[in-house]
């Protein structure tokens, strides 16, 4: 499939819309992220066709199993891509302005200092290290997931790039029920509902991969029973759901957009909601996948 800019770009711009007219967001987040999601989707643009996989009959096996057909750490990013990508939006992190700004300036120093090395940090991203990361944020106190916003948005465009290779036509149109990404392996970061009979879709936490899922089960423990299934909404926050499981005490939130004129872009209706993260760890609730955007 052909990755059309033009229309990935009215796609967001329809979202940015609704995101500014929002009361309650951080408008200086909204912006940062609106520029950013422009420059990967540009990025992406550059890539197109550049992003070939070759999965193995064993490969494809492995997806009858409930297995990922391509584990993270074959992703094999593009590099000068990702890289130049990381330094764009350092910059604009650098010229926003604020404490943001500062680390900014901060990891640039340590980059140049060797204290800081971002291939490695590509490398620990795709290996799924949090441990390295949490290291890595001692160097911007001020922000600590500087870093990993700057490599988990650097690579996004190869990322989404070689999991639609990945995918063959039909490949997901069947309910996959073993929770994590058919395609990585990786935790889902939110959920959506469509169709009149309220599909549940999923969106990967780290290829960006949207999959159907099972409508009542925990992504995370695969928990079924519906005692331990619950969830709740919130007056300020029509549209979006969390759903709780008791079993493992996680949450996902969803967007039912279904009765509404409004866009969904999941990346982007995470930023969104961002108030029922705030509740729902107030309620005790735990995420185990950091935001879209790496926070
Ligand atoms: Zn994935
Ligand atoms: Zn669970």
């Amino acid at each position: 499939m052909t990755f059309d800019l033009d229309r990935e770009i009215r796609r967001l711009e329809r979202k940015l819309g609704a995101l500014r007219a929002k009361d309650g967001l951080p408008r200086e987040l909204v912006e940062l992220l609106a520029a950013t999601r422009k420059k990967q989707l540009e990025a992406r643009a550059a890539l197109n066709g550049g992003a070939a996989v070759t999965l193995s009959p064993e490969d494809r096996a492995r997806r009858l199993q409930g297995a990922a057909v391509l584990p993270r750490e074959r992703f094999a990013p593009d590099e000068t891509i990702s890289s130049s990508l990381f330094d764009e939006l350092l910059a604009l992190v650098e010229n926003s302005g604020g404490g943001l700004a500062e680390a900014a300036r901060q990891l640039r120093a340590a980059e140049t200092e060797g204290r800081f090395d971002r291939a490695e940090a590509f490398r620990r991203y795709l290996a799924d290290d949090p441990a390295y990361f949490q290291a890595v944020g001692g160097l911007t106190p001020g922000a600590p997931r500087l870093a990993a916003f700057l490599v988990q948005a650097g690579l996004a465009p190869c990322l989404e790039a070689r999991a639609e290779a990945a995918v063959a036509p039909g490949d997901l149109d069947a309910t996959w029920a073993h929770g994590h990404c058919p395609v990585c392996g990786s935790l889902p970061l939110i959920g959506r509902l469509k169709e009149n009979e309220g599909l549940r879709y999923l969106t990967c936490s780290f290829c960006h991969t949207e999959y159907r899922a099972k409508r009542l089960q925990c992504p995370y423990c695969l928990e079924e029973s519906l005692e331990k299934l619950e969830y709740f909404d919130a007056a300020g926050e029509p549209g979006f759901h969390v759903n709780v499981c008791r079993s493992c005490n996680g949450y996902i939130k969803t967007v039912d957009f279904r009765k509404m004129d409004r866009p969904s872009l999941p990346l982007l209706d995470d930023l969104e909601s961002l108030a029922l993260d705030i509740l729902a760890a107030q309620e005790g609730l735990r995420r185990p996948t950091f935001s879209a955007w790496g926070f």
